[in-house]
């Protein structure tokens, strides 16, 4: 019988090339000492680079660069023995260096860096592909041309931020540095990352997804004003002449083809809003899109201002246990006439969502305190437009403002 140990080297050199991750290939080492192990020490790094295609992608080249610059200056700066021209340099080097891959320095820890930034970004692919490309899919659909440049767009981020640990205190020095680095890249890569970074400045959506990973630490910094992007992309358009206008115009077809379903109109009101609708399949990144005091706005006459109840709702939508999908469906299905025929299966727009919470948040939170068993105080006689209730907590408190109100001229 043909043991495991019988394969030709080429073979197991295969194997060890298809593994899905470096996980998994400590594991084989340390199993496998005789065989796998002398096999690794041939081709250590044509396997390594291997495995991190595997899980980068063709971006892979973009995000060693990013490694590199992670890796290199920072330490030298921050032991004060560098000086901030000779960083970005050296960054500069690095970026506009066309290596061939398997020419690249390129160590198991570094691809360690890359596999575990490459899983954020993927995921944040997903989200870019349900916000931006096809709002019926949480899993990205984008096609491999697309999902090419957003990656790519997503390690030049990379490499930027990780720039930002440089103990540079000069901002002016800064945005130089970063006008130089940018300036390497074509307009398409700049063009790629103008697309990205508005999105990465949105980052209540990114976060609540994915709060648990380093990298979102920098994108929040970003929304900060932590590095001056905007200024060195004015710079960088004015010097290659390109209009505001068609700065903008470019950049809708900088990472995308095409969209899904963007001619698609509200159920509702008709208009063509396509990806901006809100819908069974993406009602769950309203979460992060629309501020929660925005619903509270919603309510009839002053109740938006009354002093108790705004507040408890607003505490209620922003417990963690809170689902926006549900509390619409819940919306919807609420048996009241409010004169439109909502259906949870279809796709309104922002404007539209608002409608149904003016027409049923009152409605829903009379049905939540009820079913809190809570005791209702006598109905003010002008219900919720009455104006002391928004500034007279006790009358607020004492008093029902979720009724109709039963006279007119609230005092
Ligand atoms: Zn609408
Ligand atoms: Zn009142």
């Amino acid at each position: 019988m043909k043991m495991f140990s019988d394969l030709p080297i080429d073979i197991l050199d295969r194997i060890l090339t298809f593994l899905p991750d470096f996980k998994t290939l400590s594991a084989v080492l340390r199993t496998s000492k005789h065989h796998f192990y002398q096999v690794f020490q041939v081709h250590p790094k044509s396997i390594v680079l291997s495995i991190a295609y595997g899980i980068v992608g063709p971006s892979l080249p973009y995000a060693i660069k990013a490694q590199l610059i992670a890796d290199g200056p920072s330490p030298i700066r921050r032991a004060g023995t560098d000086t901030d021209d000779n960083v970005w340099s050296r960054s500069v080097a690095v970026f506009v260096e066309d290596r061939d891959l398997k020419d690249c320095v390129f160590t198991r820890s570094m691809a360690q860096c890359i596999s575990e930034q490459a899983a954020a970004h993927w995921e944040l692919e997903d989200l870019f592909s349900h916000r931006h490309k096809d709002r019926t899919s949480s899993k990205s659909v984008l096609t491999p041309p697309e999902s090419f440049r957003f990656q790519r767009a997503m390690w030049h981020f990379a490499a930027f931020t990780c720039l930002c640990d440089l103990d540079i205190d000069d901002q002016e020095e800064y945005e130089k540095g970063l006008v130089k680095l940018m300036t390497t890249l074509s307009t398409e890569e700049l063009l790629e990352i103008n697309v990205v970074k508005p999105f990465l400045e949105r980052p209540q959506a990114v976060l609540q997804s994915y709060k648990d990973l380093d990298v979102t630490e920098a994108y929040d910094w970003v929304d900060h004003g932590g590095l001056p992007f905007s200024d060195a992309f004015d710079a960088i358009w004015l010097k290659r002449k390109l209009s505001e206008e068609k700065v903008k115009e470019k950049s809708e077809k900088a990472i995308l083809d095409s969209v899904n379903g963007d001619k698609d109109p509200c159920a509702k009101c008709n208009q063509v809003f396509g990806m901006k609708l809100w819908g069974p399949g993406n009602r769950e990144l309203l979460q992060g899109h629309q501020p929660s005091n925005v619903v509270t706005r919603c309510l009839p006459g002053n109740l938006s201002r009354n002093l108790v109840e705004p507040p408890l709702i607003l505490q209620k939508l922003r417990d963690q246990t809170f689902e926006i999908n549900r509390f619409i469906e819940e919306l919807i299905d609420l048996d009241c006439d409010t004169g439109y025929n909502w259906d949870k299966n279809e796709w309104y727009c922002d404007e539209c969502i608002q409608e149904l919470y003016k027409q049923r948040l009152r409605l829903w939170w009379i049905g939540q305190k009820t079913k809190d068993g809570h005791q209702f105080g006598d109905d003010c006689w002008y219900g919720y437009n009455c104006r002391t209730q928004t500034h007279k907590f006790a009358h607020a408190q004492r008093l029902n403002h979720l009724c109709e109100p039963t006279r007119g001229d609230p005092a």
